[in-house]
């Protein structure tokens, strides 16, 4: 028996035949061509080309697993279509004499090196759909097929799995997945939880293409994949099966059902989400609303600020999903590690120091305006919170609901209908937390941001993975601080959640709630849980 550890993704246990998925290597030519306008034509039919592709892509994941599903797709065609790829491409081709395909090839590793050094991880989780789609395009230039076919259950091991390589395979046939490389945020990884599919990412596991066939066991829970398990590895893996197979029953019961301990102190368990997409997930798993809406991803992989309509039309999308429950929507949080071309940001020394969140808000006014246009539009359709991130001080937050009371006038002067909005805060940097008790004089609400709150306190970079061993996210300063950040708000009269990921951690569950904390917002697919776990606490 040999074992491999990674990152979960989505927990259980499988029994299956390992199928290595090795993708052929695609190799483009890099001689220069004669005739460049040649070279820029085999690349834009083979743009159509893919687009017509992934229209029969879009049918089949619709066809097999649905409308919001089929949407991951669509992230893929826009792509197709960025102009900032479409002109490195041509910049190659028509300046360097490029081939198309190792344009392509090249523009898109580039691309793909950018997105993975971002910080955000869903944004980090985008490379993989930029490798997708140029690995795609050099394929259909080059007429090398690299798709991946499956014949029998299996446990899918491979190097990385693209969403479209996902999208492709045989879902009656995948009994688990395990990567070498990809992100628990990634399209893989999101769909992997939606199908519910034991997974790992991140796995030390060399693609020795003797595993090929092999008989192989995945443990979800303890992110471990078993070549060959011996009996006794079998033996316990079955009990685990039962077990989880018992509990899920267990939280099949727990539909429906307020999150409330045994003496009665009621939790809200919201879900955070970062587009539309997410909403049958948020639904799925019996969410009490969603807690953080990460508004920025609408802003992103563009080429220029979303309208007004378009940011009603998700935000309007999300309210009349949730049917009253509440809709946290974080208003844009663009800068650091997430990042948007067109928006011109200048280069920093440290960015997570720097020009973000509130503070490009707070200068590009008009478009700030257009978004809580969009908002107080939406808020009409159901129930729609607004908080306002990297909040330090009392006059940026005094300045936010000068500028949401105007656009919500403004929302009445046209002629359309502007609904309530309560407006809160996220908690996350140290000055607010400590700052907490002037702030919840100004606020409806606070949701810590752990995630940043983390960083700042402890002066670590949430970017750098060589400092994971000092970012103790149960440090006593930090904790300090969220208990502060609670007796703030309930002073105030006011409540407080959390929604960095934190929130989620079952080792802080009872502390939190013993702090007082009314919300907690987490990936969708850790509320049943949750739930479990408050209702069984004193
Ligand atoms: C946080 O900082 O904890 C948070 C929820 O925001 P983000 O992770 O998007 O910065
Ligand atoms: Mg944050």
């Amino acid at each position: 028996m040999e074992q491999f550890s990674g990152k979960t993704v989505f927990p259980g246990i499988a029994f299956g035949k390992a199928t290595l998925l090795i993708k052929e290597e695609l190799v483009t030519d890099k001689s220069p061509c004669t005739d460049p306008d040649a070279e820029w034509a085999v690349y834009t039919n083979a743009v159509k080309e893919a687009d017509n592709q992934l229209d029969a892509l879009f049918e089949k994941t619709r066809n097999e697993l649905g409308e919001e599903e089929a949407l991951i797709v669509d992230v893929q065609r826009m792509m197709l279509q960025d102009d900032d790829f479409l002109d490195a491409v041509k910049d190659l081709i028509q300046n360097e004499a490029s081939r198309a395909a190792y344009a392509v090839d090249r523009v898109g590793k580039q691309f793909y090196d950018q997105f993975a050094a971002l910080d955000d991880p869903y944004m980090q989780a985008r490379a993989p759909d930029i490798a997708d789609i140029s690995r795609r395009l050099a394929s259909i230039i080059t007429g090398i097929n690299t798709a991946f076919i499956l014949t029998e259950p299996s446990i899918v091991i491979a190097e990385d799995l693209t969403p479209s390589d996902t999208l492709s395979l045989d879902k009656k046939l995948i009994r688990a997945f395990v990567t070498r490389k990809g992100s628990p945020q990634s399209h893989t990884a999101i769909l992997a939880r939606i199908l519910k599919i034991p997974s790992i990412v991140q796995a030390d596991i060399n693609l020795n293409k003797e595993f090929d066939g092999k008989i192989a066991a995945v443990d979800g829970h303890a992110g471990i994949v078993y070549i060959e398990p011996d009996e006794a590895t079998n033996k316990k893996l079955n009990q685990q099966e039962e077990t989880d197979r018992a509990e899920e029953k267990s939280l099949e019961t727990l539909r429906g059902l307020p999150t409330i301990t045994k003496s009665g102190k009621k939790i809200e368990l919201a879900a955070n989400i970062g587009s539309v997409e997410d909403l049958q997930a948020v639904i799925d798993n019996d969410a009490e609303g969603i807690g953080l809406f990460r508004s920025e991803f609408l802003y992103m992989g563009r080429n220029n600020y979303p309208g007004e309509e378009e940011q009603f039309n998700a935000y309007k999308a999300a309210a009349e999903a949730l049917k009253g429950k509440r809709v946290i929507i974080r208003t844009l949080d663009i800068g650091a590690d997430k990042q948007a071309a067109y928006f011109g940001l200048p280069g920093e020394e440290n960015p997570a120091l720097g020009y973000r969140a509130v503070r490009i808000c707070l200068d590009r006014t008009d478009m700030f305006k257009t978004q809580l246009r969009a908002l107080y539009r939406a808020a009409a359709f159901g129930r729609i919170a607004v908080m306002f991130p990297m909040i330090a001080s009392v006059w940026e937050l005094k300045r936010c609901k000068e500028l949401a009371a105007e656009a919500k006038a403004e929302v009445t002067k046209s002629g359309k209908i502007a609904g309530d909005i309560e407006l809160g805060i996220m908690v996350e940097t140290p000055a607010a937390a400590l700052c907490a008790d002037d702030l919840a004089k100004e606020a409806a609400f606070f949701s810590v941001g752990t995630n940043d709150l983390t960083q700042y306190t402890l002066a670590i970079d949430r970017q750098n993975a060589d400092l994971e061993k000092y970012l103790d996210t149960h440090h006593p300063a930090l904790i300090k601080l969220l208990e502060m950040i609670a007796e703030s708000a309930h002073r105030a009269g006011i409540w407080a959640g959390i929604c960095g990921e934190l929130a989620s951690d079952p080792e802080m569950t009872a502390t939190f709630v013993k702090m007082g904390y009314d919300e907690l917002s987490v990936s969708p697919v850790f509320i049943l849980g949750l739930r479990k776990r408050i209702r069984e606490m004193e």
